[in-house]
């Protein structure tokens, strides 16, 4: 079933609570990896033991990657380096992205292994938009940073996912319904596992349900785009041709407005030669 494998860097998805997610790929590649490069060896040793396998393990976490990626990135010659975190796909809000950068710099294999990811799960479970999605990861922690990073993702038309605990849910909640508006949203926690839920509702009735009692456990929160402006009026319409009519000619004129407001050309059009006449 599978091939040999050959010396490179493989980056393996792993669960995010329940055990059974690891797929058997991504067993066989742990199971035959020369070493493992892991966030926490405590974490995957316990899912080495599950798939009844001792493999070397050596940390790659944010503190020490700088230091101990040049030696990974030689042994990719000849070995199969993996690659872990404690859960889910490595480099999502997790270290990875310059041993990726420097393995392809080198010229080495570079394979994934896809499996689960909170981000993606979370977005299955909120039955919001799924078109397009923007991945935020956490928030800063402080309230004025959170605030401003808040700011700079209103105006974007997409559903949005982030990562939070749960001593600052409530807080971070109240913060997205002030900077975005009240927007409809979910909160996934304790994906795959024993007390999993999904609870849905308005970001302001989110916050309040979460401000007393702080949940325990692993979130993620989804928020719904920002809803369609409504269209614009007659009156928005007569103001923006009058405005087009003293720079263009009335196919033109029409033309431009149809296109900003989302109107129909050919009624602006008539509506156009209307106000010339009416001068
Ligand atoms: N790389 C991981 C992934 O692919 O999802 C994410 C790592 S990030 C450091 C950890 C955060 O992911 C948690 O604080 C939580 O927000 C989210 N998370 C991880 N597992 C989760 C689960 N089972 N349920 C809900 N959220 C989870």
């Amino acid at each position: 079933m599978y091939a040999e494998l050959l010396p490179g860097l493989y980056i393996v998805a792993t669960p995010i609570g329940n055990l059974g997610d690891l797929s058997p790929r991504a067993a066989h590649i742990l199971s035959h990896a020369d070493v493992v490069a892991v966030e926490d060896s405590r974490v995957t040793a316990n899912l080495l033991r599950h798939i009844g396998v001792k493999r070397p393990m050596t940390p790659y976490h944010d503190h020490n990657a700088d230091g101990v990626r040049p030696g990974l990135i030689a042994r990719m010659g000849n070995e199969v380096v993996a690659l872990v975190s404690d859960a889910g796909t490595p480099l999502i809000s997790d270290p990875g992205y310059k041993l990726v950068r420097d393995a392809r710099a080198a010229g080495h294999l570079v394979v994934t292994v896809p499996g689960p990811c909170a981000a993606v799960a979370a977005l299955t479970l909120a039955g919001l938009p799924t078109d397009r999605f923007l991945f935020i990861g956490f928030l800063p922690s402080k309230a004025h940073a959170r605030s401003e990073a808040i700011s700079e993702i209103a105006a974007i038309r997409a559903t949005l996912i982030l990562y939070e605990s749960g001593p600052r849910l409530s807080a971070c909640l109240t913060a997205l319904a002030e900077g975005l508006g009240d927007r409809e949203a979910g909160v996934a926690r304790e994906i795959t596992k024993r007390f999993e839920e999904c609870v849905t509702g308005r970001l302001s009735e989110l916050a309040a349900r979460y401000a007393d009692a702080p949940p325990k456990g692993e979130i993620v929160i989804i928020v719904a785009p920002p809803e369609a402006p409504p269209p614009a009026g007659a009156e928005d319409a007569d103001a923006a041709l009058a405005e087009a009519l003293t720079r263009l000619p009335p196919a033109k004129a029409a033309g431009e407005v149809a296109k900003r407001l989302k109107l129909d050309r050919r009624e602006l059009y008539a509506r156009a030669m209307a106000m010339k006449g009416e001068r």
